[in-house]
């Protein structure tokens, strides 16, 4: 028997297979994110609590009502955005999840998707499967930044959507006024759709906003905005989000959801309804975070790495010209094993491989984690 592949050139994503190593060598993972320290125990208390009382059926498909009246309120107060939760919002297991469904309802096979590398693992091989094509465009090395011009030139009439992607993963940044002003001007009176990935909306850091795609009138209209619960409450393993956008996207959205998983976990999102009036979680999460990339980065002062800067996320990248000419792959993969700690390469979120000899390190970790990591790291 043979199967026709239809992602000929994928493998396992590197952060299976980083954790992987990571396990097999006994080593500090700092590479796939994930926190390593307890989601708050009061959400577990509802979700157990949840089930208790019989919420164990099938919520409707679009997702729980009270969650969403729950996102429409945070999203008021955050952003300014008026959302109707009965066609706006679809609760979905995950933020990549809700990524998969705008970009599998939205394209046609010839389709273009314009993207940035370094990016996200997901976006390319969703736009494939659709049988769309991913216009690759470089983020600026090494201040990652948008080149505005060149997204002008790379526009054509089959240009379907753009990815954005802010706080970044991997690199950290965010993007600023002045991006939002390009593009508001580029998808100005154009059937150009935004795919959102706003994952890490409240891990921002030094006190910047955290610009969604909500808070403009023009962009909302044209955009799918994707959220993770997962990141928020420190429940990674949950596979919880969200997807919102204008009444005849979320139709389309809900055309391909239904026809997937459907709907998600009930008592879970009976309990993040409940859990999302404690406006502290969230909001106090940039502040808990930031803590983490000051200590981290600290802490790395003693070693050969070189930090670059974080803005929002859950990770900072660094180089490591000083410790080895190796390129990202061999270094991480020899890091692991002989060091005892995981990282992920940042040539992983390139098409062409590009390396930099950048790595990726994820801080949302116990501080004893960073400590014992920077222990084996200062050995390099
Ligand atoms: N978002 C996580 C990261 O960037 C990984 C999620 C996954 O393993 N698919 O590390």
């Amino acid at each position: 028997m043979q199967i026709h592949s239809k992602l000929p050139h994928v493998g396992t994503t590197i952060f299976s297979v980083m954790s992987a190593l990571a396990q097999e060598h006994k080593a500090v993972n700092l590479g796939q994110g994930f926190p390593d320290y307890d989601m708050p125990a009061t959400l577990i208390d509802l979700v157990t609590a949840a089930m208790r009382k019989g919420y164990n059926q099938y919520p409707p498909m679009p997702g729980w009502m009270p969650l969403r009246e729950a996102i429409v309120e945070k999203v008021f107060d955050l952003y300014r955005a008026d959302v109707n939760p009965a066609t706006e919002i679809t609760i979905t297991p995950g933020g990549t999840y809700a990524i998969y469904s705008a970009l599998t309802c939205l394209l046609q096979p010839g389709d273009e998707v314009i993207m940035f590398e370094p990016a996200y693992d997901c976006y390319q091989p969703i736009i494939e499967l659709n049988g769309a094509k991913a216009i690759i465009l470089p983020l600026q090395f090494p201040s990652y930044t948008i080149d505005w011009q060149a997204v002008q030139n790379a526009i054509t009439p089959h240009t379907k959507a753009i990815i954005i992607n802010s706080p970044h993963n991997p690199t950290g940044t965010i993007i600023t006024e002045r991006d939002i002003r390009e593009l508001q001007k580029l998808i100005a009176q154009k059937n150009i759709f935004i795919i959102s990935d706003e994952v890490y909306e409240h891990i921002v850091f030094d006190k910047q906003p955290h610009l969604s795609m909500l808070r403009y009138a023009d962009l909302r209209q044209q955009s799918f905005v994707c959220f993770s619960f997962g990141k928020t409450y420190h429940c990674t393993g949950w596979k919880m989000g969200y997807c919102i956008a204008p009444p005849v996207l979320t139709n389309e959205f809900r055309k391909v959801h239904q026809f997937n998983v459907f709907t998600c976990h009930t008592p879970t999102q009976v309990a993040l309804a409940e859990y999302m009036s404690n406006k502290e979680a969230y909001l106090s999460l940039s502040a808990m975070m930031q803590e983490k990339r000051d200590f981290f980065m600290d802490l790395m002062k003693a070693t050969k790495f070189t930090l670059q800067n974080s803005s929002g996320s859950y990770f900072i990248c660094g180089t490591y010209e000083k410790i080895s000419g190796e390129g990202d792959k061999d270094f991480a993969i020899r890091l692991t094993k002989e060091k005892g700690v995981a990282t992920i390469p940042v040539s992983a979120f390139y098409q062409s491989g590009k390396d930099d000899k950048v790595l990726r390190f994820c801080f949302a970790k116990k501080k004893e984690t960073l400590e014992a990591a920077v222990d084996k790291l200062i050995h390099c």
